[in-house]
């Protein structure tokens, strides 16, 4: 029941592959690869497993708040807390793809904002004293990828709430669907608003958990993995999985003292 718990949402390919696999061999404590489909999942479980690894598995589809919820019952009846949850699963669509841009938005945005987000508040609750959350943003997450000045304002904002972000989150989609020219205020890229999304969600769930009484001190921050070679990429980037997990291993393990902070894969603190 004491036992330390770490969470990797998305763990069965890709850079959360490798983080799970990083995890296994440096943290001191029980380590869930979860993945949405049952089978992929355990697949990777059992490739890591051969490697002389242990971890466990569980399913957790993020877009799907009965998955969250049975997740987070599992760990709550198994475990007193959590103490490291890394947000890794995401989608992106190919340059190529010919879904039309406000499907495309809607979709981008349900899983890699609003899936983070039911996944995190789901288990913000469960995080013990001096858990640490990683969200693994992008360089797409940075907010000067967005074009208008007054979103910028809005994102930067101090004050900023969950409720206004999800606001925002939900104009841009609403935009979209409206067929409004886009292209000078949120930009072309559903995956960049996203990301943004999740850069800015991070330091708004720190400041949230810092102003706990009393505090768990919880450690909250995101993360530019680098441009790595993985299914999402077409396998174009030149980093490898394991050089991908270094940024997000970091603010997991060893990161004494970030909280709210957006960092790069090179585990340099980027404004
Ligand atoms: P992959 O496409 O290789 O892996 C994505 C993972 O997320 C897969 O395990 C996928 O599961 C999972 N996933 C997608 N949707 C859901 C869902 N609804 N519920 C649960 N799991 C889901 O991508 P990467 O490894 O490249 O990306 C990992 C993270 O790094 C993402 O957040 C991405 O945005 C970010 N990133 C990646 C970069 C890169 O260069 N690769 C650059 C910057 C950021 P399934 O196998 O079932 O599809």
């Amino acid at each position: 029941m004491s036992q330390k718990v770490a969470i990797v949402t998305g763990g069965n390919k890709g850079i959360g592959y490798a983080i799970v696999k990083g995890l296994c061999e440096k943290y001191k404590g029980k380590v869930y690869l979860t993945s949405r489909d049952e089978g992929r999942g355990k697949a990777a479980v059992a490739s890591l497993k051969a490697l002389g690894l242990n971890p466990s598995f569980y399913q957790l589809d993020i877009d799907d708040q009965s998955s969250v919820d049975k997740f987070r019952d599992y760990i709550k009846e198994n475990y007193s807390s959590i103490d490291v949850l890394i947000n890794n699963a995401a989608i992106a669509f190919k340059t190529e793809a010919t879904e039309p841009f406000a499907l495309q938005a809607e979709v981008t945005i349900n899983t890699n904002y609003f899936g983070t987000l039911r996944v995190l508040e789901a288990l913000i609750p469960l995080l013990g004293q001096d858990a640490r959350i990683v969200n693994v943003s992008s360089s797409a997450g940075h907010l000067s990828r967005i074009p208008s000045d007054e979103l910028k304002k809005k994102f930067r904002d101090p004050n900023l709430t969950v409720e206004e972000l999800n606001t925002l989150m939900k104009e841009f989609v609403r935009s979209t669907k409206e067929g409004l020219d886009v292209s000078t205020t949120w930009g072309n890229s559903t995956y960049v608003v996203s990301k943004v999304g999740v850069s800015a969600l991070s330091r708004v769930h720190q400041k949230m958990l810092d102003n706990e009484v009393p505090s768990r001190n919880i450690y909250v921050n995101s993360v530019h993995p680098g441009y790595v070679d993985t299914d999402m990429t077409s396998h174009k980037g030149p980093l490898t999985i394991e050089e991908g997990a270094v940024g997000p291993l970091f603010l997991a393990l060893e990161s004494h003292g970030l909280k709210g902070q957006y960092v790069w894969k090179d585990c340099s603190v980027i404004d």
